[in-house]
């Protein structure tokens, strides 16, 4: 058998013709960059969150920036961040000319926490930027607290998180700013690049319905000089069909993960995904368990023709890109912990009994 990490399978069934029926809708319409589809979909999306604005963007690395830029972070400012996540997140804070300064994840649910902060805040901190790692959101309650005490503004990146629920509130309304991205294979994804800045503040959604169409204001006034970064309207068809599947989908990720869960507790070294309390919850957009023989299985596992991946192998202040802030092995031992440990089974919402159950047997086959 082969085991694929991820695949775009006809799921839930039928879903394939709607797509295809969407495409061909938006060729007829014949407006293909912004438009109504565009604004029905955000519309749609913001609706399914629970009411804040949407505002569609090029990609999810283009809403972090836009949501900091709209924030008024840049230069002489610091942004906390986790020292363990995918380096988008980092790269945003640098792009806007502010410091990426990384506090550490709790190392059960691997997400930022207030206690893991706090020590990192300094009067140039502006803003937290907290990933909902992995599909399970954040215990926000203590990080909105820490924020509204110190005068920072929460920025989530929901990426991974797309209808995950922190207390019965989806992720994405708790921030000031938040980003999502839609890249095809996260649990909201499109045909190519897309992402959407979200935001309950209307002085926020404005300044960014101009800045991310060049600064526009009314067509060929420019109040300032903005960006191109905008979700085409063939992604957001695509989208809107898609979003109406959302809860299945990630239901079926969540039943597929407690499978995981029964059939993996106890074997070998494994530790395996810990929801952190019954407030967080968890869309498992990665499942990620780990071994401190982490290599030896993954090669195991290919020569059995299961494909697995690392999220991720190197933590960002070990990349070349991020050696001026000069951190030093050591320094951040839970972020080099994880990246020596961690693997990403196949999990996806079509994955078969067959599969899952051969995945459990090539790793309890390897461990025994
Ligand atoms: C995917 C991802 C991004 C970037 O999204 P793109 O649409 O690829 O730009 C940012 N942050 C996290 C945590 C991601 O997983």
């Amino acid at each position: 058998m082969h085991v694929p990490f991820f695949t775009f399978r006809d799921f839930p069934l039928g879903l394939e013709a709607q797509v295809e029926a969407a495409l061909v809708q938006e060729w007829r319409n014949k407006q293909f960059i912004l438009g109504p589809t565009v604004s029905r979909f955000e519309q749609a999306f913001g609706q399914y969150l629970g009411g804040p604005e949407v505002i569609g963007v090029g990609n999810g690395y283009d809403a972090l920036v836009l949501s900091l830029k709209a924030l008024g972070i840049g230069p002489g400012h610091e942004v906390i961040v986790p020292s363990n996540g995918y380096i988008a997140t980092i790269n945003a804070v640098q792009q806007v000319g502010a410091k990426p300064v990384f506090a550490e994840p709790d190392p059960q649910s691997y997400n930022l926490t207030a206690a893991t902060v706090a020590p990192k805040l300094t009067p140039q901190t502006r803003a937290v930027l907290p990933i909902h790692l992995y599909g399970q959101s954040c215990e926000l309650d203590p990080l909105l607290q820490l924020c509204q005490e110190h005068g920072l503004h929460l920025v989530e990146d929901c990426a991974q998180a797309h209808g995950v629920r922190y207390k019965d509130q989806l992720v994405g309304t708790f921030g000031a700013a938040n980003a999502f991205s839609f890249y095809p294979t996260k649990n909201l994804g499109a045909l190519g690049d897309g992402g959407a800045v979200v935001t309950q503040d209307t002085a926020v959604a404005t300044w960014l319905r101009q800045y991310h169409n060049y600064g526009q204001s009314k067509r060929y006034q420019y109040a300032q000089v903005g960006v191109n970064s905008r979700l085409d309207s063939i992604q957001a068809a695509v989208l809107h069909v898609k979003l109406l599947h959302l809860e299945t989908l990630n239901a079926e990720r969540q039943r597929l993960g407690r499978q995981y869960h029964a059939l993996l507790d106890g074997v070998g070294d494994l530790v395996l995904p810990k929801v952190a309390s019954s407030a967080t919850g968890h869309v498992y957009h990665l499942y990620v368990v780990r071994t401190r023989h982490r290599d030896a299985l993954q090669q195991y596992l290919a020569r059995q023709n299961v494909q697995t991946l690392v999220h991720y192998p190197v933590p960002p202040h070990f990349q070349p890109a991020y050696q001026h802030l000069g951190y030093q092995k050591g320094d951040l031992p839970v972020a080099e912990a994880l990246a020596a440990t961690s693997l990403s089974l196949p999990l996806f919402p079509d994955l078969t009994q067959p599969e899952q159950a051969y995945v459990v047997e090539q790793i309890k086959r390897f461990f025994s």
